[in-house]
């Protein structure tokens, strides 16, 4: 059963990692998907193509998320490129990791802005639409960090709970529009984003899992499918763990 038969879908940072993994799935199951990249233009292109062959439409956009213009922008050329927006997946993020006492402000304000205000920017884009139909699911990917912290992630685990308070005010605002808006707090996903850190730590990770093992792009594309389909019609303001038992 396909569930999301020419659905439109806005996806931001599918270039690779877990954005990739959620067009891929989406598309099987039939939604045309608009996505966008920052700098990784040949597989943004080659992902395009990718999609295509699977018989919906797809396109990829250079676009910032952090900039509201540019965010602006991006939903005007979707709605006139598809004809519509069903369901907005806010995914982009980015990390700049350090302990506190060698952050740098700029690597503060590049994640505040890549990671949370990106996702009033999209919403904020995609709101009228919605609005007007009485109907859309906003998707917000979180972390498990954005719950309980980590040490040496303070900017990141920041942006992460500051989406959860996002999404659940957003619910609570357009719920009676019949828009829903929930989280997704995905654990060790294993990505372009977690090969920076060095194969023990990696390890020492895996065993700390319940399940014994990362989890995939697929793992966290699943969920955001189960969120953005009317199989989750009465869920919203939800923060849905993705983490293979990490944190319960
Ligand atoms: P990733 O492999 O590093 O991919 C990040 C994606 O975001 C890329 O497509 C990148 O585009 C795009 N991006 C970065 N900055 C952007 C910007 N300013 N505007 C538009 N797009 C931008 O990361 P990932 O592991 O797939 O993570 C995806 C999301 O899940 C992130 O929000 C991350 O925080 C969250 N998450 C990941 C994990 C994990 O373990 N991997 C765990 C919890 C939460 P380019 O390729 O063009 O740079």
């Amino acid at each position: 059963m396909k569930l999301l038969e020419g659905k439109n879908v806005i996806i931001t940072g599918a270039s690779r990692g877990i954005g990739t993994g959620i067009a891929r799935v989406f598309a099987e199951h039939g939604a045309n998907v608009a996505f966008t990249y920052s700098s990784s233009e040949a597989p943004a292109l080659e992902l395009e193509k990718e999609l295509t062959e699977k018989g919906v439409k797809a396109k990829a956009y250079k676009s910032n998320a952090a900039s509201f213009q540019e965010s602006e922008v991006l939903v005007a050329k979707v709605l006139e490129d598809f004809g519509g927006i069903d369901v907005l997946i806010n995914n982009a993020g980015i990390t700049r990791d350090n302990l506190l006492m060698r952050m740098g402000e700029a690597d503060f304000d590049a994640v505040i802005e890549i990671n949370l205000k990106s996702v009033f920017n999209m919403t904020k884009a995609v709101q009228r639409t919605l609005l007007k139909q009485r109907k859309g699911s906003i998707i917000n990917m979180s972390s498990v960090v954005g719950v309980k912290g980590n040490a040496g992630q303070a900017n990141y685990a920041a942006s992460k709970a500051g989406i959860i308070g996002f999404t659940k005010s957003i619910a609570l605002e357009l719920g009676s529009r019949n828009i829903r808006c929930n989280a997704i707090a995905p654990g060790f996903i294993e990505t372009e984003m977690t090969e920076k850190l060095d194969e023990k730590t990696v390890q020492g990770w895996r065993e700390g899992i319940p399940l014994k093992r990362g989890g995939t792009p697929e793992d966290i594309a699943n969920a955001c499918l189960f969120l953005a389909s009317d199989m989750s019609s009465y869920i919203t303001g939800h923060v849905l763990n993705v983490n293979g038992g990490m944190m319960t």
